[in-house]
């Protein structure tokens, strides 16, 4: 049994030698032991195939250098098992790449006759090949999957929900051999046919090319932790191609599948490639009400918790209209009925004014409930939304041990950017954009919004830039966010709630302060529906009640 993870692998010469291949598919967690081998920045795949491969024994092992932790892999596996060999896989698809991998596939054969102390069975190689099933590389209407190799279970979710064709074109996907041509030399144009697969991400230019040939509708890119490869090709493929493409982060040892299917469903139904009549197997369902000051936000869970909808709908002059607008909403997106719903939970500064909930939990214990859904290494929440802004500390259960709020005044919200985005003339989307090439260090000294105001005015007189007088805004902003972290201490992980979320610049100007990343939900705006949903699955499910979690001391009415 030959374990390998890339598809360039030349399987089909491993077999010739009369040996099985296995396909290392790491699912679970890295154990302590492989955890002692490694760095633990190491890549969750690397770590997982690692696991894979010592627990069942796999003696012999083929790589190919696709990156560092590959690499790495190699290093730690050299004395450990049997057998193990790795392929140099070239960057390029012409002639003189073909003869380098070539030259690769003949060592590997070389070395493994070596250690077989046999020859490979060259009638056997023949047959396989005349057997195997070639890919023409050339696909109808698809939606793509690129990056880091999904679950299983992730990707058996998206064929389902997509009314498209969907092709698998991650590293390990099943796109593999080309045409084979008829040559004198078969290992050759083994080679060559191997080569030109599906160009995997050390091929960029060959697979912009590919992706532009084809007709591919939208990509759903997976990124994995530790690994930089992946975000830097999502960006590279995100500006050169002009194809809707969601990046999604997965991990292999920690996948949260609701959420990820939410945002799979709502991009498919972006790019037209919905299926609209996927069956939801009705069981119970639960709903977290955010009545804001800006925004009114619904999610529907289910009893496993997880998201089957949302909403987000502005909040108008009457938070209970808003709210029913809202809860409709996610109940269609859901093709669910009021009847449906077993219990709902509002939050929120509106939560009291909405009579059809069946119990009213605040907004602070609601986005720590939501944030400690989508990580639980979160220790400090930073919810900025439309009027106020919070900094909440939650212990290492998920239950909020401290907070502060900045409720008195309009400095440091979002209404604040609403104003000086009105005032400069650009839209809030643009207000939020990251200035890292400033011209000017422009510092807005006013806290009070009106008073700021008249200085943006005053700074818009004096022709300065706009972009400068950006930056100077969400510095000032990150600046008042900052100073209530401090109140509650630093300390990681960190996720931003709220819509102020949104603002890339103010992330950016926040993370430059403390100095630390912060996690951005896929949708900042539903964490505290999301938790009062969450919190609505278990007083609507007495047997899940978690009480220990709501002892927060803070009022909940
Ligand atoms: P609330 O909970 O008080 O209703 P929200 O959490 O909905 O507030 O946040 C509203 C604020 O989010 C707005 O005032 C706006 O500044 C900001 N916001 C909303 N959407 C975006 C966006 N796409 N880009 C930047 N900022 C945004």
């Amino acid at each position: 049994m030959v374990g390998y993870v890339c598809k360039y692998t030349p399987i089909e010469i491993i077999q010739a030698f009369d040996e099985e291949v296995l396909r290392i598919e790491p699912e679970g967690k890295a154990g302590e032991d492989v955890e002692s081998l490694i760095h633990p920045n190491m890549c969750s795949f690397m770590k997982g195939a690692l696991e894979e491969i010592l627990k069942n024994n796999i003696n012999e092992v083929v790589l190919v250098n696709c990156c560092d932790s590959i690499r790495r892999l190699y290093d730690v596996l050299k004395g450990k098992i049997e057998f193990i060999h790795i392929i140099d896989l070239p960057r390029k698809t012409d002639d003189h790449a073909c003869s380098l991998f070539y030259n690769e596939i003949l060592k590997f054969i070389k070395a493994y006759e070596d250690f077989k102390g046999k020859k490979i069975d060259l009638d056997k190689f023949i047959k396989i090949l005349n057997d195997c099933k070639t890919e023409n590389q050339n696909f109808k209407k698809s939606i793509a999957v690129l990056g880091a190799r999904f679950n299983g279970s992730v990707l058996e979710k998206i064929k389902k929900r997509c009314s498209l064709n969907i092709i698998n074109l991650t590293c390990t996907g099943d796109n593999r051999l080309s045409k084979i041509e008829k040559r004198d030399n078969l290992i050759f144009s083994f080679a060559k046919a191997l080569l030109n697969s599906f160009p995997c991400m050390r091929m960029v230019d060959d697979r912009l090319r590919f992706i532009n040939k084809n007709n591919i509708k939208g990509i759903i890119y997976n990124t994995i932790k530790f690994c930089d490869f992946y975000s830097f090709e999502y960006a590279t493929l995100k500006s050169a191609l002009n194809l809707p493409i969601l990046k999604l982060e997965t991990d292999y040892s920690d996948l949260n599948n609701g959420q990820i299917v939410t945002r799979i469903d709502a991009f498919l139904e972006s790019v037209g490639a919905g299926r609209p009549n996927v069956k939801i197997k009705k069981k119970g369902y639960f709903a977290g009400i955010d009545s804001g000051s800006t925004s009114t936000n619904v999610v529907i869970i289910d009893e496993n918790k997880n998201i089957v909808s949302y909403s987000i709908v502005p909040t108008g002059a009457r938070a209970i209209d808003s709210a029913k607008r809202a809860y409709k909403t996610a109940l269609e997106k859901a093709d669910l009925k009021e009847k449906d719903i077993k219990y709902i939970v509002a939050t929120g500064y509106g939560r009291i004014s909405i009579p059809f909930s069946n119990k009213a939990v605040t907004e602070i214990t609601c986005h720590g409930r939501g944030a400690f859904y989508f990580d639980r290494e979160v220790r400090t929440i930073i919810d900025i939304g439309g009027q106020d802004s919070k900094v909440i500390r939650l212990d290492n259960s998920g239950s909020v041990v401290d907070f502060v709020m900045n409720d008195k005044c309009s400095a440091g919200t979002g209404r604040f950017l609403d104003v000086m985005s009105e005032t400069l003339g650009v839209s809030i989307s643009d207000l939020g954009r990251v200035v890292k090439d400033f011209k000017e260090d422009i510092v807005i000294t006013s806290m009070c919004t009106v008073f700021a105001e008249s200085e943006v005015i005053s700074l818009i007189a004096q022709n300065k830039e706009k972009k400068d007088i950006i930056r100077a805004l969400n510095r000032s902003v990150a600046s008042k966010a900052v100073s209530l972290i401090d109140r509650v201490g630093r300390r990681g992980k960190y996720m931003m709630t709220g819509g102020v979320a949104k603002n890339s610049g103010v992330v950016y100007e926040i993370e430059n302060k403390i100095g630390e990343k912060i996690i951005i939900p896929f949708e900042p705006q539903i964490v505290g529906a999301l938790g009062a949903a969450i919190i609505a699955t278990e007083i609507g499910n007495p047997s899940q009640r978690q009480q220990q979690l709501y002892n927060t001391g803070i009022p909940e009415n």
